[in-house]
């Protein structure tokens, strides 16, 4: 945006000159685009499965009507439509709260075995419907973090939950916890490994934008929303963690979550550990 601005009368002197003032609006018009293109989004997400709920229960009005298999049939997939719909309104929620207070740090202290634990228990019925096995040993001392408990909660059981979904060839998913440093300082990773077709390169970068989904004529993917890991993202942001993308074609994926560790006096110590 360019303002062009003639230079008032000065001491009795008439200007003869103008000054040009130029605005950078790059920035702002690239929040603005990425907003409504949000909308656009999840108003389409929203719109899919509602526009065939709208349509078999005209079928189930009209041609259907007396015809009690295909009703079952169709109430069946009307059924999954709705679970669809209230799982996207339940991650567009989740998103929300999360980016509004993105830049808060947390206060709580978390233990990331414990964490697991429970992440594992809640999705071992998926895991075992999927004949899988969630391999994880507990190790014998704690992985202490500064962090919102239920909050990494959902970034393991999002980041677990994929494995299993995306890597239910490969008969198993690792769960590990590991001490580890980056440019001399102590770090943890929590690492979820799965041995199933892996991520092309070229996705990756893209993985945790907003319903950026790989193959979504996968049935697999049909049934995420493509929110899980721009949940995980802005989890980790608050917590002053990344995720680690580490995915080979044909033999599997491992998404590591890096945590910075906490002080050795952190113990008697409340404050929080800034990290670089
Ligand atoms: P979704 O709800 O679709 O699972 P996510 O944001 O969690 O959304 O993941 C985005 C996409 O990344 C998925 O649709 C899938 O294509 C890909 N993806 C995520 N995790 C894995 C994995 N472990 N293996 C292969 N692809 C994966």
């Amino acid at each position: 945006l360019i303002e062009i601005l003639p230079v008032p009368a000065y001491q009795g002197m008439q200007p003869n000159f103008f000054l040009v003032l130029f605005h950078d609006r790059t920035a702002e018009r690239r929040v603005e685009r990425m907003r409504s293109d949000f909308v656009a989004n999840a108003s389409h997400e929203l719109r899919t499965p509602l526009a065939s709920l709208a349509g078999f229960i005209e079928t189930l009005q009209g041609p259907a009507r007396d015809d009690p298999q295909a009703r079952d049939r169709f109430l069946a997939i009307m059924r999954e439509q709705a679970t669809r719909m209230s799982r996207l309104i339940d991650d567009l929620l989740s998103l929300s709260r999360i980016e509004m207070r993105r830049h808060v740090a947390p206060q709580a202290r978390a233990d990331l075995v414990a964490v697991i634990a429970k992440v594992r228990s809640q999705l071992g019925p998926l895991a075992e419907d999927l004949g899988l096995k969630l391999d994880f040993t507990p190790p014998n001392e704690r992985f202490v973090v500064v962090g919102d408990e239920d909050e990494l909660i959902q970034v393991f059981a999002n980041l677990i939950e994929n494995a299993c979904k995306y890597g239910a060839d490969g008969g198993k998913v690792e769960i590990a916890l590991e001490r580890s440093s980056e440019r001399g300082e102590p770090v943890i990773d929590a690492s979820v490994r799965d041995f199933g077709a892996g991520i092309p390169a070229e996705h990756v970068p893209r993985l945790t934008e907003r319903f950026y989904r790989v193959d979504v004529g996968n049935s697999r993917s049909k049934r995420g929303t493509g929110l899980g890991l721009s949940i995980v993202r802005n989890i980790l942001l608050r917590h002053k963690s990344r995720l680690i993308v580490d995915s080979v074609v044909g033999r599997g994926s491992t998404f590591t979550v890096r945590f910075p560790a906490l002080a050795q006096n952190d113990k008697e110590s409340p404050k929080i550990l800034e990290t670089s």
